[in-house]
């Protein structure tokens, strides 16, 4: 469940179905995971990008090899693990009743509740009030599966919404605001790019390369980002050659 959720979190769903198989089939169990060189898993994660959510469920196995805590405040406290998928996790995985929203869930509760896309503490709020009668797991589902397939954020097919009845942003006449996105920093975007690049390739190089070889094959920029990696314990640099920690 963590793991799928982590996967997802930057990822298409067509691209984490593939992985997560094949990442389960590899680490199957917490201890398994904790028990592999980090390099390792790298290079089994390699491919799906944003690498630090990898290092992230390996230091989170390292912590609880033997199980994840249940409690939404213990989850949250994981690397890595924000509010949302602390609340995903112990409802989906545990069954508890814990208030939590997504991108999807902002967007119908705001949009039936409040005639727009709500804010993250506008959906949680509702969805804490909204959930006390309800069954946590199949609530949460059909709000993400509305979400997803009908309310959705351009184009919302309100005619086929089986709440549409009971909807504010309908009753407007149908102006439904659109949700808002920053567009992500063009160099922001690169750097995640070339980040990913760097990756891939020591994954590929079990003897690693050299700094000088990263500049060459992605550009210069790759030196700075390779620092920054180091930092993150992401990769390892010992006379000026990078490679994936073991
Ligand atoms: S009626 Fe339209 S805007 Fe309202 S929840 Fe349904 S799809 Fe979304």
């Amino acid at each position: 469940m963590l793991v799928s959720e982590v996967m997802l979190q930057q990822t298409q769903v067509s691209r984490v179905v593939p992985a997560y198989r094949s990442f389960l089939a590899r680490y199957p169990t917490l201890r398994a995971l904790a028990r592999a060189p980090l390099g390792e898993v790298l290079r089994a994660w390699s491919g799906l990008g944003y690498n630090r959510r990898a290092r992230d469920l390996w230091r989170s196995a390292r912590l609880h090899p033997r199980s994840l805590p249940r409690d939404v405040a213990h989850l949250d406290a994981l690397p890595g693990i924000g509010a949302y998928t602390a609340g995903a996790v112990a409802c989906f995985a545990y069954g508890a009743r814990v208030p939590f929203a997504d991108t999807n869930i902002r967007r119908v509760l705001g949009r039936v509740l409040l005639g727009r896309v709500a804010s993250d503490r506008e959906a949680r709020d509702l969805d804490a009030a909204l959930l006390q009668r309800r069954n946590a797991d199949r609530w949460h589902h059909a709000l993400m599966d509305l979400g997803a397939t009908i309310c959705v954020s351009r184009s919302p097919r309100c005619t086929a919404c089986p709440v549409a009845t009971i909807c504010r942003a309908r009753a407007a006449g149908g102006a439904i605001p659109r949700a808002t996105m920053r567009p992500q920093r063009a160099f922001a975007t690169s750097d995640r790019r070339r980040r990913g690049r760097i990756i891939a390739a020591l994954a590929n190089a079990p003897a690693g390369l050299t700094v000088r070889t990263l500049a060459r094959r992605i550009d210069r920029r790759a030196v700075d980002l390779v620092a920054k990696l180091e930092h993150e314990g992401l990769l390892e640099v010992r006379s000026g050659r990078a490679r994936l920690p073991e």
